[in-house]
């Protein structure tokens, strides 16, 4: 019989009513057989509601006291769920991080596991119970409790299958899988059957806020097979590993997008070597992650640079760039904050020739002016102005055939 750590989100277990449910789902599995570890999120809101009563009472409370109030919230729902399947007569037990021991470094609110204790889970399982486990917070060196980032309850999960060496990891939300692209921008992105770590660490980095990265890149590490499925209805999901023996079959996996860039050009600037670093260096400094960048020199013998940032380090690394291109004598230095940056992704890429022209082709016919271009092994990503992301989006899905399957379904309202 196999052994899965099963995860269940915020939504999943959103009122008493779903705890219920997936007790349900809970005590079904186990009759058949398996050894199941659940890692549970807060109630949806929850994180969201204790955050903002800390910040009634203080501007910047300790992060440390902040960690214990946010701690709470899984701690209530493995209480719950550990009653929903004592009453369905699934016998189980529920842990909190520090008691399972989940120990971490003391970077609280954003703390790394370092390591976890699996002895006293073994010893449940082998006893025949299923072991509840309060996502997102773990314990450090001082016995203080700490938590993960918001999101973290996947992290523990990947973690628990590392730890347990689980055969797979579920991660059970409100959606059925990954997508060949948001559905709410192309209506007919259909559910991917696999996909490989590193698409889904372009996806989710590029927009697709399906899993927490963290969590993708500890999987990936340890190689713990990831699966993503809804809590809402039965379907195998979407699994996430390093299993590619159907390259061949698929150019491109999906279509991510970022809307949180902002472009800064800078350009006339004098073509001595040396002058990338003198503007990019101070915004490196500044601790402001550079994403595309682009140079190239004209005629004159001047050069243009022009790079992205994160909307919120827009306005400091305009000002550090008019400051380097005044010391550099450039002509001038403008910005934009209306762009979207558009991502083919696909292992199987590096294999075809043609995709990023079968990209600009598709991109060309519909009249959109490509502003960036960048390529990495398993992507292609363009900057394109903020008003074409739709239009983008859904002329890529269908030059690579990415429309070929079912529609989206909904979770049902009534769940
Ligand atoms: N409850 C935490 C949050 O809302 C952790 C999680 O749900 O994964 O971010
Ligand atoms: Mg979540």
């Amino acid at each position: 019989m196999a052994l899965i750590v099963q995860k269940y989100g915020g939504t999943s277990v959103g009122t008493v009513e779903r705890i219920g449910r997936v007790a349900d789902k809970i005590a079904a599995q186990r009759k058949k057989g398996d050894d199941l570890v659940v890692v549970v999120s807060a109630m949806s809101g929850e994180t969201d509601r204790l955050t903002e009563m800390a910040g009634q009472i203080h501007d910047h409370p300790p992060a440390a006291d902040v960690d214990v109030l946010l701690s709470t919230g899984e701690q209530v729902t493995i209480a719950l769920l550990s009653m929903a399947l004592a009453k369905r007569e699934c016998p189980a037990r529920c842990y909190t991080g520090s008691q399972v021991p989940i120990r971490t470094d003391n970077a609280y609110s954003k703390a790394r596991i370092r390591e976890i204790g699996p002895e006293r889970m073994r010893a449940d399982l082998d006893e025949g119970r299923v072991v509840v486990v309060a996502g997102f917070q773990g314990v450090d060196e001082d016995g203080r409790i700490t938590t993960l980032g918001r999101g973290g309850s996947d992290t523990t999960a990947v973690a628990l299958a590392a730890a347990l060496k689980a055969d797979e990891c579920q991660i059970y939300t409100d959606v059925d899988g990954v997508y060949t692209t948001d559905p709410r921008v192309e209506p007919r992105a259909k559910r991917l059957e696999k996909i490989t770590f590193e698409e889904m660490l372009e996806m989710a980095s590029l927009g697709s806020k399906v899993l927490q990265i963290r969590a993708v890149e500890f999987a990936g590490k340890y190689n713990v097979p990831l699966r993503v499925l809804s809590t809402f209805e039965d379907g195998p999901g979407t699994l996430i590993s390093y299993e590619d023996d159907n390259v061949e079959e698929a150019v491109i996996s999906g279509i991510a997008f970022n809307k949180d860039e902002a472009q800064i050009t800078v350009a006339g600037i004098p073509d001595k070597p040396g002058v990338a670093y003198r503007i990019l260096g101070p915004i490196a400094d500044a601790n402001i992650e550079v994403d595309v960048i682009v140079q190239n020199v004209s005629k004159d013998g001047s050069t243009d640079l022009t790079f992205t940032v994160h909307h919120r380090d827009y306005d400091t690394a305009l000002e550090l760039a008019r400051k380097s291109a005044a010391e550099l004598e450039a002509r001038e230095v403008s910005g934009n904050t209306d762009i979207v940056k558009i991502s083919i992704v696909g292992v199987g890429m590096h294999s075809h020739a043609g995709v990023a022209s079968r990209m600009f082709e598709a991109l060309a016919n519909e009249g959109i002016n490509i502003l960036m271009i960048s390529t990495s092994e398993i992507k292609v990503s363009v900057v394109v102005q903020a008003r074409y992301l739709e239009l983008g989006v859904r002329a890529l899905h269908d030059a690579f055939e990415l429309n070929k399957g079912p529609v989206s379904p909904e979770a049902p309202e009534n769940w």
